[in-house]
């Protein structure tokens, strides 16, 4: 049975003290048979500003007659919660995340926020895109909150859009050429989760890997299909991330 959402049965640090962060720590797992162990030095810790957007969705149906159109928005609620999910999940102090609320973003999405093999993916041509095209727009109008570019760019898209995925990251791992490793979006019932495993995938340029998923479809979905590492994991491949449910 999969352990992946339960913090307490993961290996998490929260406090080293300031005496031992120099030189070199290693790390040692026993299970079963089974050893691994790793040594790592320790490095500066990396500030993460990550601002957040509202998608608003506005459904296909006409609106009653005399009324205009609306657009619907994500929890403003559930948006300001779900940081905690991330300092939580990974190696980052809560001082050294900022996660602002960053206007301006008025472009309605209309499609679902979905991936198909039969429809193809608006989830990414018209999320994504409108992410990435609101991060260039930001810049070259100088509209970023309080003057200061993000690092990351999250969009948060109302439970109301029809949906068959929680969540998607503009990964540049999964497609070098077109992927700038900036952008992620998820829906707002999904809620933190998403949100780390989102930003997991564009934390830095390399970005964090799924466990391998057995082919054809591995990488291609975050849920995977089937679900679960590939048989041979982590024998033949090591790969440094365990994926959380829901996400892609
Ligand atoms: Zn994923």
């Amino acid at each position: 049975m999969s352990q992946r959402g339960d913090l307490n049965k993961t290996l998490n640090f929260y406090t080293i003290p300031s005496n031992l962060l120099t030189g070199t720590v290693t790390f040692a797992a026993h299970i079963g048979n089974a050893t691994r162990s790793e040594t790592l030095p320790f490095v500066p810790g990396k500030k993460l500003r990550i601002a957040w957007v509202a998608m608003p969705y506005r459904p296909p149906q006409p609106p009653p007659p005399g009324s205009n159109p609306t657009d619907i928005l994500p929890s403003q609620d559930i948006a300001n919660k779900a940081i905690a999910d991330l300092i939580s999940l990974y190696p980052v102090a809560a001082g050294d995340v900022t996660y602002v609320f960053q206007p301006e973003f008025k472009q309605s999405i209309r499609l679902p926020f979905a991936c198909s093999s039969n429809d193809g993916c608006p989830a990414d041509t018209q999320y994504l895109r409108g992410l990435n095209d609101f991060w260039n727009r930001m810049s070259r109008e100088g509209k970023w909150v309080n003057g200061v570019r993000p690092d990351r760019l999250y969009g948060w898209v109302p439970e109301a859009a029809p949906r068959n995925i929680c969540g998607i990251a503009d990964a540049i791992w999964s497609n070098p050429q077109k992927r700038k490793g900036r952008v992620a979006a998820g829906i707002d019932s999904c809620g933190g989760e998403t949100l780390a495993h989102e930003l997991g995938h564009i934390l830095d340029d390399k970005g964090l890997r799924h466990t391998p998923n057995r082919p054809p479809e591995e990488d291609s979905r975050c849920a995977g299909v089937p679900e679960g590492p590939a048989g041979d994991y982590p024998s033949t491949r090591v790969y440094p991330w365990v994926p959380l449910e829901n996400g892609a």
